[in-house]
Protein backbone atom coordinates (compact mmCIF):
# COMPACT_ATOMS: atom_id res chain seq x y z
CA UNK A 1 0.00 0.00 0.00
CA UNK A 2 1.23 3.47 -0.93
CA UNK A 3 2.42 5.84 1.96
CA UNK A 4 -0.63 7.69 3.22
CA UNK A 5 -0.62 11.47 2.86
CA UNK A 6 -1.48 13.15 6.61
CA UNK A 7 -2.47 17.09 5.73
CA UNK A 8 -2.56 19.64 8.85
CA UNK A 9 -3.89 22.79 8.77
CA UNK A 10 -2.18 24.98 11.40
CA UNK A 11 1.54 24.80 12.59
CA UNK A 12 0.58 25.50 16.61
CA UNK A 13 1.32 22.78 18.92
CA UNK A 14 -1.67 20.69 18.18
CA UNK A 15 -0.30 20.73 14.52
CA UNK A 16 2.94 20.41 15.09
CA UNK A 17 2.42 17.33 17.82
CA UNK A 18 0.48 15.40 15.14
CA UNK A 19 2.74 16.34 12.52
CA UNK A 20 5.61 14.89 14.16
CA UNK A 21 3.61 11.64 15.54
CA UNK A 22 2.43 11.02 12.19
CA UNK A 23 6.18 11.24 10.50
CA UNK A 24 7.42 9.05 13.15
CA UNK A 25 4.59 6.65 12.54
CA UNK A 26 5.67 6.47 8.80
CA UNK A 27 3.08 8.96 7.10
CA UNK A 28 3.73 11.48 4.63
CA UNK A 29 2.92 14.89 6.69
CA UNK A 30 1.87 18.63 4.82
CA UNK A 31 1.50 21.35 7.05
CA UNK A 32 -0.29 24.08 5.92
CA UNK A 33 0.02 27.07 8.46
CA UNK A 34 -1.80 30.69 7.10
CA UNK A 35 0.98 32.87 8.76
CA UNK A 36 4.39 33.49 8.19
CA UNK A 37 5.03 31.05 11.32
CA UNK A 38 2.73 30.57 14.69
CA UNK A 39 1.72 33.04 15.97
CA UNK A 40 -2.01 32.22 17.65
CA UNK A 41 -1.98 30.62 21.18
CA UNK A 42 0.64 28.15 21.21
CA UNK A 43 3.13 31.01 21.37
CA UNK A 44 1.16 32.95 23.39
CA UNK A 45 0.19 31.17 26.89
CA UNK A 46 2.83 30.64 29.68
CA UNK A 47 4.58 27.32 28.42
CA UNK A 48 3.74 25.52 31.38
CA UNK A 49 3.37 21.98 31.13
CA UNK A 50 1.13 21.29 34.19
CA UNK A 51 -0.74 17.91 34.83
CA UNK A 52 -1.46 19.38 38.32
CA UNK A 53 -4.39 20.97 36.30
CA UNK A 54 -5.29 18.05 35.12
CA UNK A 55 -8.31 15.65 36.71
CA UNK A 56 -6.85 12.10 38.12
CA UNK A 57 -6.86 9.37 35.60
CA UNK A 58 -6.78 9.12 32.06
CA UNK A 59 -6.32 12.75 31.75
CA UNK A 60 -3.48 13.18 34.30
CA UNK A 61 -1.89 9.94 32.14
CA UNK A 62 -2.01 12.41 28.95
CA UNK A 63 -0.95 15.38 30.92
CA UNK A 64 2.06 12.74 32.64
CA UNK A 65 2.83 11.50 28.91
CA UNK A 66 2.74 14.91 27.62
CA UNK A 67 5.62 16.00 29.90
CA UNK A 68 7.58 13.09 28.98
CA UNK A 69 7.24 13.26 24.93
CA UNK A 70 8.37 17.24 25.51
CA UNK A 71 11.52 16.04 27.63
CA UNK A 72 12.22 13.81 24.81
CA UNK A 73 11.59 16.14 21.69
CA UNK A 74 13.15 19.08 23.69
CA UNK A 75 16.43 16.84 24.21
CA UNK A 76 16.40 16.00 20.54
CA UNK A 77 15.49 19.32 19.38
CA UNK A 78 17.79 21.46 21.79
CA UNK A 79 14.49 23.37 23.49
CA UNK A 80 14.72 24.64 26.71
CA UNK A 81 13.13 23.08 29.14
CA UNK A 82 12.88 22.87 33.14
CA UNK A 83 11.71 20.66 34.80
CA UNK A 84 11.07 22.83 38.40
CA UNK A 85 8.03 21.68 39.04
CA UNK A 86 5.19 24.02 41.01
CA UNK A 87 4.16 25.11 44.29
CA UNK A 88 0.75 26.14 45.10
CA UNK A 89 0.75 28.39 48.10
CA UNK A 90 -2.00 28.28 50.29
CA UNK A 91 -3.01 31.77 52.29
CA UNK A 92 -6.50 30.96 53.35
CA UNK A 93 -7.89 28.68 55.57
CA UNK A 94 -10.18 27.09 52.57
CA UNK A 95 -7.30 27.09 49.77
CA UNK A 96 -4.86 24.85 52.69
CA UNK A 97 -8.20 22.60 52.96
CA UNK A 98 -7.94 22.41 49.24
CA UNK A 99 -4.20 21.22 49.16
CA UNK A 100 -4.79 18.74 51.98
CA UNK A 101 -7.35 16.91 50.59
CA UNK A 102 -6.01 16.82 46.73
CA UNK A 103 -2.52 16.28 47.99
CA UNK A 104 -2.84 14.28 51.06
CA UNK A 105 -1.30 10.69 51.32
CA UNK A 106 -0.21 11.08 47.35
CA UNK A 107 3.15 10.09 46.52
CA UNK A 108 3.42 12.69 43.84
CA UNK A 109 2.91 15.55 46.27
CA UNK A 110 4.29 16.99 49.08
CA UNK A 111 2.61 19.34 51.72
CA UNK A 112 5.03 21.90 53.23
CA UNK A 113 4.35 23.96 56.53
CA UNK A 114 4.90 27.67 56.33
CA UNK A 115 8.22 27.88 57.67
CA UNK A 116 9.46 25.04 55.25
CA UNK A 117 7.99 26.78 52.32
CA UNK A 118 10.01 30.19 53.11
CA UNK A 119 12.81 28.41 53.97
CA UNK A 120 13.07 26.31 50.64
CA UNK A 121 11.65 29.51 48.03
CA UNK A 122 12.75 32.51 49.42
CA UNK A 123 10.57 34.09 47.04
CA UNK A 124 7.62 32.93 48.59
CA UNK A 125 5.86 35.95 50.46
CA UNK A 126 5.21 34.99 54.36
CA UNK A 127 2.96 37.20 54.56
CA UNK A 128 -0.39 35.21 56.07
CA UNK A 129 1.26 31.85 54.49
CA UNK A 130 -0.37 28.95 55.83
CA UNK A 131 1.42 26.01 53.22
CA UNK A 132 2.14 24.79 50.22
CA UNK A 133 1.26 21.91 47.87
CA UNK A 134 5.03 20.73 46.00
CA UNK A 135 4.46 18.51 42.85
CA UNK A 136 7.74 17.89 40.77
CA UNK A 137 5.55 17.14 37.80
CA UNK A 138 5.29 20.21 36.32
CA UNK A 139 7.78 21.92 33.90
CA UNK A 140 8.55 24.75 31.82
CA UNK A 141 9.19 25.88 27.97
CA UNK A 142 9.92 29.33 26.74
CA UNK A 143 7.02 28.86 23.72
CA UNK A 144 8.49 31.99 21.66
CA UNK A 145 11.86 29.97 21.19
CA UNK A 146 10.45 26.34 21.55
CA UNK A 147 7.68 26.43 18.88
CA UNK A 148 9.83 27.32 16.56
CA UNK A 149 12.24 24.84 17.37
CA UNK A 150 10.07 22.02 17.23
CA UNK A 151 8.40 23.23 13.87
CA UNK A 152 12.58 23.20 12.76
CA UNK A 153 12.52 19.61 14.25
CA UNK A 154 9.42 18.47 12.61
CA UNK A 155 10.98 19.95 9.01
CA UNK A 156 14.12 17.74 9.68
CA UNK A 157 12.03 14.61 10.55
CA UNK A 158 10.98 15.10 7.04
CA UNK A 159 7.41 17.05 7.42
CA UNK A 160 6.60 19.00 4.61
CA UNK A 161 5.51 22.35 5.99
CA UNK A 162 3.99 25.64 4.39
CA UNK A 163 3.53 28.96 5.84
CA UNK A 164 1.76 31.88 4.25
CA UNK A 165 -0.93 29.52 2.92
CA UNK A 166 -4.33 30.01 4.59
CA UNK A 167 -6.56 26.87 3.80
CA UNK A 168 -10.13 28.49 2.36
CA UNK A 169 -11.98 25.24 1.90
CA UNK A 170 -12.13 21.73 2.43
CA UNK A 171 -12.93 19.55 0.29
CA UNK A 172 -13.55 15.50 0.60
CA UNK A 173 -9.70 14.71 -0.29
CA UNK A 174 -8.02 17.83 -1.17
CA UNK A 175 -8.14 21.65 0.34
CA UNK A 176 -8.12 24.54 -1.72
CA UNK A 177 -5.72 27.55 -0.46
CA UNK A 178 -6.21 31.19 -1.07
CA UNK A 179 -3.92 31.31 -3.81
CA UNK A 180 -5.65 28.89 -5.55
CA UNK A 181 -3.91 25.67 -5.20
CA UNK A 182 -4.85 22.23 -3.60
CA UNK A 183 -3.32 19.52 -1.84
CA UNK A 184 -4.50 16.35 -1.59
CA UNK A 185 -5.22 14.17 1.52
CA UNK A 186 -5.89 10.48 2.86
CA UNK A 187 -6.30 11.88 6.57
CA UNK A 188 -6.43 15.79 7.29
CA UNK A 189 -6.61 17.10 10.98
CA UNK A 190 -7.36 20.18 11.19
CA UNK A 191 -5.72 22.18 14.15
CA UNK A 192 -6.62 25.63 13.61
CA UNK A 193 -6.89 26.55 17.25
CA UNK A 194 -9.55 29.60 17.61
CA UNK A 195 -9.93 30.31 13.78
CA UNK A 196 -11.64 26.24 13.71
CA UNK A 197 -14.99 28.03 13.66
CA UNK A 198 -14.00 28.46 9.92
CA UNK A 199 -14.53 24.82 9.29
CA UNK A 200 -17.54 22.80 9.87
CA UNK A 201 -18.91 26.08 12.21
CA UNK A 202 -22.10 23.67 12.78
CA UNK A 203 -20.53 20.54 14.35
CA UNK A 204 -18.35 23.14 16.57
CA UNK A 205 -21.12 24.97 17.64
CA UNK A 206 -23.07 21.34 18.47
CA UNK A 207 -19.65 20.87 20.93
CA UNK A 208 -20.82 24.32 23.11
CA UNK A 209 -17.38 26.17 22.50
CA UNK A 210 -16.89 29.38 22.87
CA UNK A 211 -13.94 31.92 22.80
CA UNK A 212 -12.21 32.89 25.48
CA UNK A 213 -9.50 36.06 25.86
CA UNK A 214 -6.62 36.28 28.30
CA UNK A 215 -4.47 39.11 29.20
CA UNK A 216 -0.67 38.05 29.84
CA UNK A 217 2.78 39.89 30.46
CA UNK A 218 6.20 39.19 30.79
CA UNK A 219 8.93 41.12 33.05
CA UNK A 220 12.54 41.71 32.00
CA UNK A 221 14.74 39.77 33.16
CA UNK A 222 15.14 39.22 37.35
CA UNK A 223 18.35 40.59 38.70
CA UNK A 224 21.14 38.65 40.37
CA UNK A 225 20.46 35.43 39.41
CA UNK A 226 17.13 35.17 40.85
CA UNK A 227 15.29 31.71 41.07
CA UNK A 228 11.50 31.51 41.07
CA UNK A 229 12.76 27.66 42.04
CA UNK A 230 9.08 26.38 40.69
CA UNK A 231 5.95 27.87 38.81
CA UNK A 232 4.21 29.55 41.61
CA UNK A 233 0.51 29.47 41.71
CA UNK A 234 -1.92 30.49 44.94
CA UNK A 235 -5.59 30.14 46.54
CA UNK A 236 -7.07 32.01 43.17
CA UNK A 237 -5.33 29.45 40.73
CA UNK A 238 -7.24 26.28 42.87
CA UNK A 239 -10.77 26.84 41.76
CA UNK A 240 -9.75 27.47 38.12
CA UNK A 241 -8.77 23.58 37.03
CA UNK A 242 -10.53 20.44 36.99
CA UNK A 243 -8.16 18.96 39.52
CA UNK A 244 -8.98 20.65 42.75
CA UNK A 245 -12.78 20.76 41.23
CA UNK A 246 -13.97 17.11 43.59
CA UNK A 247 -12.07 18.61 46.88
CA UNK A 248 -14.63 19.43 49.66
CA UNK A 249 -13.06 23.22 50.52
CA UNK A 250 -12.83 24.09 46.85
CA UNK A 251 -17.15 25.41 47.06
CA UNK A 252 -16.37 27.11 50.08
CA UNK A 253 -12.90 28.55 48.61
CA UNK A 254 -14.95 30.34 45.67
CA UNK A 255 -17.56 31.60 47.52
CA UNK A 256 -14.76 33.38 50.26
CA UNK A 257 -12.75 34.77 46.87
CA UNK A 258 -16.17 35.80 45.32
CA UNK A 259 -17.16 37.91 48.11
CA UNK A 260 -13.31 39.21 48.88
CA UNK A 261 -12.07 39.84 45.37
CA UNK A 262 -15.18 40.35 42.89
CA UNK A 263 -13.20 42.29 40.33
CA UNK A 264 -10.46 39.21 40.07
CA UNK A 265 -14.12 37.11 39.99
CA UNK A 266 -15.42 39.57 36.85
CA UNK A 267 -12.55 39.13 34.88
CA UNK A 268 -11.78 35.90 35.81
CA UNK A 269 -8.52 36.53 37.47
CA UNK A 270 -6.42 33.77 38.33
CA UNK A 271 -1.98 34.32 38.63
CA UNK A 272 0.85 31.76 37.22
CA UNK A 273 4.08 32.84 37.56
CA UNK A 274 6.68 30.68 35.28
CA UNK A 275 10.35 31.76 35.19
CA UNK A 276 12.33 30.82 31.87
CA UNK A 277 16.04 30.79 31.20
CA UNK A 278 16.53 34.33 30.45
CA UNK A 279 15.96 35.44 33.99
CA UNK A 280 12.08 36.63 32.64
CA UNK A 281 8.98 35.87 34.25
CA UNK A 282 5.44 34.79 32.30
CA UNK A 283 2.81 36.11 33.98
CA UNK A 284 -1.13 36.28 34.17
CA UNK A 285 -4.57 35.31 33.09
CA UNK A 286 -7.61 37.02 33.15
CA UNK A 287 -10.58 35.49 31.23
CA UNK A 288 -13.39 37.21 29.14
CA UNK A 289 -15.69 35.56 26.98
CA UNK A 290 -16.99 36.63 24.10
CA UNK A 291 -16.94 37.45 20.14
CA UNK A 292 -17.02 40.82 20.25
CA UNK A 293 -14.21 42.14 22.87
CA UNK A 294 -12.24 45.59 22.46
CA UNK A 295 -9.03 45.69 20.47
CA UNK A 296 -6.63 46.79 23.92
CA UNK A 297 -6.17 45.09 26.43
CA UNK A 298 -7.60 46.69 29.94
CA UNK A 299 -4.87 48.30 32.30
CA UNK A 300 -6.77 47.76 35.59
CA UNK A 301 -6.90 43.76 34.52
CA UNK A 302 -3.18 43.70 35.03
CA UNK A 303 -2.74 45.72 37.50
CA UNK A 304 -5.30 43.33 39.13
CA UNK A 305 -3.16 39.99 38.19
CA UNK A 306 0.51 41.73 39.52
CA UNK A 307 -1.18 42.88 42.50
CA UNK A 308 -2.35 38.72 43.03
CA UNK A 309 0.85 38.59 42.72
CA UNK A 310 2.27 40.17 45.14
CA UNK A 311 -0.16 38.74 47.65
CA UNK A 312 1.88 35.18 47.43
CA UNK A 313 5.41 36.16 45.89
CA UNK A 314 8.23 38.62 46.09
CA UNK A 315 9.90 39.34 42.83
CA UNK A 316 12.69 41.98 42.83
CA UNK A 317 11.85 43.37 39.69
CA UNK A 318 8.39 43.73 38.57
CA UNK A 319 8.70 46.12 35.50
CA UNK A 320 6.76 44.82 32.32
CA UNK A 321 8.78 44.41 29.06
CA UNK A 322 6.08 42.93 27.18
CA UNK A 323 1.71 42.58 27.67
CA UNK A 324 0.06 41.07 25.26
CA UNK A 325 -3.58 39.16 24.63
CA UNK A 326 -4.43 34.87 23.62
CA UNK A 327 -7.26 33.40 22.55
CA UNK A 328 -8.41 29.30 23.09
CA UNK A 329 -11.56 28.02 22.38
CA UNK A 330 -13.49 27.22 26.10
CA UNK A 331 -16.16 24.34 26.66
CA UNK A 332 -19.36 25.80 27.94
CA UNK A 333 -19.60 22.26 29.53
CA UNK A 334 -16.27 21.98 31.20
CA UNK A 335 -14.23 19.40 28.88
CA UNK A 336 -10.77 20.37 28.61
CA UNK A 337 -10.22 19.17 24.67
CA UNK A 338 -12.60 18.36 21.30
CA UNK A 339 -11.80 16.08 18.82
CA UNK A 340 -14.44 15.77 15.81
CA UNK A 341 -14.65 13.93 13.20
CA UNK A 342 -16.98 16.11 11.08
CA UNK A 343 -16.22 13.58 8.12
CA UNK A 344 -14.73 10.38 7.04
CA UNK A 345 -10.89 10.90 7.10
CA UNK A 346 -11.36 14.48 8.79
CA UNK A 347 -10.14 15.46 12.34
CA UNK A 348 -10.77 18.32 14.07
CA UNK A 349 -9.00 18.69 17.20
CA UNK A 350 -7.97 21.39 19.82
CA UNK A 351 -7.26 21.68 23.06
CA UNK A 352 -9.55 23.76 25.60
CA UNK A 353 -8.81 26.07 28.59
CA UNK A 354 -5.33 26.39 29.44
CA UNK A 355 -3.93 22.95 28.65
CA UNK A 356 -3.16 22.58 25.58
CA UNK A 357 0.63 22.16 25.36
CA UNK A 358 0.53 19.83 28.34
CA UNK A 359 -2.56 18.49 26.22
CA UNK A 360 -0.82 17.89 22.79
CA UNK A 361 1.16 14.64 22.49
CA UNK A 362 -1.62 12.58 24.01
CA UNK A 363 -4.24 14.30 21.78
CA UNK A 364 -2.02 13.65 18.63
CA UNK A 365 -1.13 10.06 19.74
CA UNK A 366 -4.33 9.33 20.43
CA UNK A 367 -5.33 10.55 16.29
CA UNK A 368 -2.86 8.86 15.05
CA UNK A 369 -3.88 5.45 16.77
CA UNK A 370 -7.65 5.49 16.02
CA UNK A 371 -6.30 5.91 12.13
CA UNK A 372 -5.23 1.98 12.59
CA UNK A 373 -8.20 0.87 14.44
C1 LIG B 1 -2.79 33.04 27.29
C2 LIG B 1 -2.78 31.55 27.25
C3 LIG B 1 -2.09 30.84 28.21
C4 LIG B 1 -2.04 29.44 28.15
N1 LIG B 1 -1.23 28.76 29.02
C5 LIG B 1 -1.04 27.43 28.85
C6 LIG B 1 -0.07 26.75 29.62
O1 LIG B 1 0.69 27.34 30.36
N2 LIG B 1 0.00 25.39 29.50
C7 LIG B 1 -0.78 24.70 28.63
O2 LIG B 1 -0.71 23.48 28.61
N3 LIG B 1 -1.64 25.36 27.81
C8 LIG B 1 -1.78 26.70 27.89
N4 LIG B 1 -2.64 27.37 27.08
C9 LIG B 1 -3.39 26.62 26.07
C10 LIG B 1 -2.57 26.34 24.84
O3 LIG B 1 -1.76 27.44 24.51
C11 LIG B 1 -3.51 26.01 23.69
O4 LIG B 1 -4.42 24.98 24.09
C12 LIG B 1 -2.73 25.51 22.49
O5 LIG B 1 -1.71 26.41 22.16
C13 LIG B 1 -3.67 25.32 21.30
O6 LIG B 1 -2.86 24.94 20.22
P1 LIG B 1 -3.44 24.90 18.77
O7 LIG B 1 -2.34 24.38 17.90
O8 LIG B 1 -4.76 24.20 18.76
O9 LIG B 1 -3.77 26.44 18.42
P2 LIG B 1 -2.86 27.63 17.88
O10 LIG B 1 -1.58 27.76 18.60
O11 LIG B 1 -3.75 28.83 17.88
O12 LIG B 1 -2.51 27.21 16.41
C14 LIG B 1 -3.46 27.18 15.38
C15 LIG B 1 -2.76 27.56 14.10
O13 LIG B 1 -3.67 27.36 13.01
C16 LIG B 1 -3.43 28.40 12.07
N5 LIG B 1 -4.61 28.54 11.22
C17 LIG B 1 -5.84 28.98 11.58
N6 LIG B 1 -6.65 28.99 10.53
C18 LIG B 1 -5.93 28.56 9.46
C19 LIG B 1 -6.23 28.37 8.08
N7 LIG B 1 -7.43 28.65 7.58
N8 LIG B 1 -5.25 27.90 7.27
C20 LIG B 1 -4.00 27.62 7.75
N9 LIG B 1 -3.68 27.81 9.06
C21 LIG B 1 -4.63 28.26 9.90
C22 LIG B 1 -3.18 29.62 12.94
O14 LIG B 1 -2.52 30.64 12.23
C23 LIG B 1 -2.37 29.02 14.07
O15 LIG B 1 -0.97 29.13 13.85
C24 LIG B 1 -2.74 28.76 27.13
C25 LIG B 1 -3.45 29.48 26.18
C26 LIG B 1 -3.46 30.87 26.21
C27 LIG B 1 -4.21 31.62 25.16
Amino acid sequence: MATQRVLIIGAGVIGLAHAVTAREAGYEVTVLERDGRALGASVRNFGTLWPIGCAFGPERDQALYGVKRWKEIAAAAGIWISGQGSLSLAYREEAWGVLNEFGGGRGDFELLEAGEVVGRFPAANPDGLRGALLSREEAVVHTPTAIPALTEYARGLGVELHFGVPVVRVHEDRVETADGRTFGFDRLVIAAGEEMRLFFPQELEAAQIQPCRLQMMRTVPQPGGFDLGAIFVSDLTLCHYPAFRDCPSTAKLRSRLEAELPEHHRWGVHVIAAQHHDGTLTLGDSHEYGMDLPVGSRPEVDELILGALRDFAVIPDLRIAMRWQGTYLKSRIGQTQVVLEPRERVTMVTAMGGLGMTLSWGLAMRTIQSWNT
